[in-house]
């Protein structure tokens, strides 16, 4: 996956079409309650105003499905942007048009314009070639930094891609190099932690890795439909009944792949879904049937802990328990603080992962956080991005 990098390209007084992840999360008066991705994008930004381009910014925010919606506007995001790099960042109207064509022809070098919401036209998550071929109209050259959408074929990060040279920016070759060096070449052994509540989201991902890993741990309301396929009775604990025979396809998977699949021998439960609840905590084979397992227990996070200890690469995907209530954030804090611990390479993907990291104030101890949930799943499914292979190769390297 040798891609052209921004850095392959002579930039000086192009005008360089960036297509960014400013996705922000917005409350209700349009304030950005986490700006984090557009801080990521700062190094590409930063590295096109010291090598004097042109900047045009592009970016989708939430899902306006075609329409324009005034209060998803990245109006919000030109003001916050232009605050952290001290200078004007020009907000364009709309992201194609008469007058958006004009402003972006008279830019001078280092100027900034961020187009507005690319998913006002209901053209861009179609791919639409005619759409993809007016935004590269605007440019002399192409970069796509959106690691957030690389695994979307729109016309903003895809559809663009045939019309100019192209490259990617600094964000996607920093995510290329952490999580394609832990799958493809990991230091041994190599430790799979999987959470979150769905198998059926995580099937995939489940599969590409027991190619892979040395070790599989599996916490979160996952477990319980592992549990099930080894005839544990997991009371009124979340799982998918459909998904039984599945789980235990791939317990044998685990098996003959020679995996060490680890499920939890001890659980947290309550009995209601409520952090205020009765909590008690028990064996796997002593869930009450009334009762719902909400996170790991001590016992298991003795033993995931361990193995953490033993491991050289570790990818971390979805947490171990209901995080969000304290009463059932201990599993997944002490993996956070195992991973922050140990001398390994640590990676976190998957966006409620990433953010109980950052709650627990422990994603400066990580080696890497992938930004893009659905992003870095589909990089653990071993699944091909289509935004990373509409970028030109790098024809320099072999
Ligand atoms: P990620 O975004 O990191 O991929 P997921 O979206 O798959 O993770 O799962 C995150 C959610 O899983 C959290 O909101 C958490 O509350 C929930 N969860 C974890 N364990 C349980 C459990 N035992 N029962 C119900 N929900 C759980
Ligand atoms: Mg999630």
């Amino acid at each position: 996956m040798n891609k052209q990098t921004i850095m392959d390209l002579d930039v000086k007084g192009k005008k360089v079409l960036v297509r960014v992840d400013f996705n922000v999360p917005l409350d209700e008066k349009q304030n950005i309650t986490n700006d984090k991705r557009i801080i990521s994008a700062l190094p590409t930004i930063n590295y096109l105003l010291d090598n004097r381009a042109k900047i045009i910014l592009m970016s989708h925010l939430d899902r306006p499905k075609g329409k324009v919606i005034p209060k998803l506007s990245l109006k919000p995001v030109a003001k916050r942007l232009s605050e952290l790099l001290g200078k004007e960042v020009k907000m364009m109207p709309d992201c194609i048009g008469k007058e958006v064509e004009q402003q972006v022809k008279q830019l001078k070098e280092c100027e900034i314009a961020l187009l507005e919401n690319t998913r006002f036209h209901k053209e861009e998550t179609n791919n639409d070639s005619e759409f993809a071929k007016t935004l590269a109209n605007l440019a002399d050259i192409f970069v796509n930094d959106a690691f957030g959408t690389v695994h979307r074929a729109h016309s903003s990060n895809v559809g663009v891609a045939q019309y100019l040279p192209s490259a990617i920016g600094f964000l996607i070759e920093k995510e290329i190099k952490y999580l394609n060096e832990a799958i493809e070449n990991p230091e041994r052994p190599f430790t799979a932690i999987l959470g979150g509540v769905k198998v059926s989201d995580k099937i995939d991902m489940i599969t590409n890795l027991l190619e892979k890993v040395d070790n599989l741990l599996i916490g979160g309301a996952m477990m319980f439909t592992f549990l099930r396929a080894m005839d544990y009775q997991t009371g009124r604990s979340k799982l998918e009944e459909d998904k039984i025979d599945l789980a235990k396809e791939l317990l044998n998977k685990a098996k003959n792949n020679g995996v060490n699949l680890i499920l939890p021998k001890d659980v947290v439960i309550a009995d209601k879904f409520d952090n205020d609840a009765d909590i008690k905590e028990v064996s796997v084979n002593n869930i009450p049937s009334e009762w719902i397992g909400l996170d790991i227990g001590s016992g298991t996070i003795a033993e995931f802990q361990n193995v953490i200890k033993a491991s050289k690469t570790i990818v971390w995907n979805g947490p171990m328990g209901v995080f969000e209530m304290e009463n059932f954030a201990k599993g997944t804090l002490s993996i956070a603080k195992a991973l922050a611990e140990v001398k390994a390479i640590t990676i976190i993907g998957g966006g409620d992962s990433a953010s109980a990291v950052e709650k627990f104030g422990l994603s400066e101890a990580m080696t890497h956080i992938s930004t893009g949930g659905g992003a870095s799943l589909a990089f653990l499914e071993g699944k091909e991005l289509p935004g990373i292979s509409a970028i030109q190769d790098d024809k320099s390297s072999r």
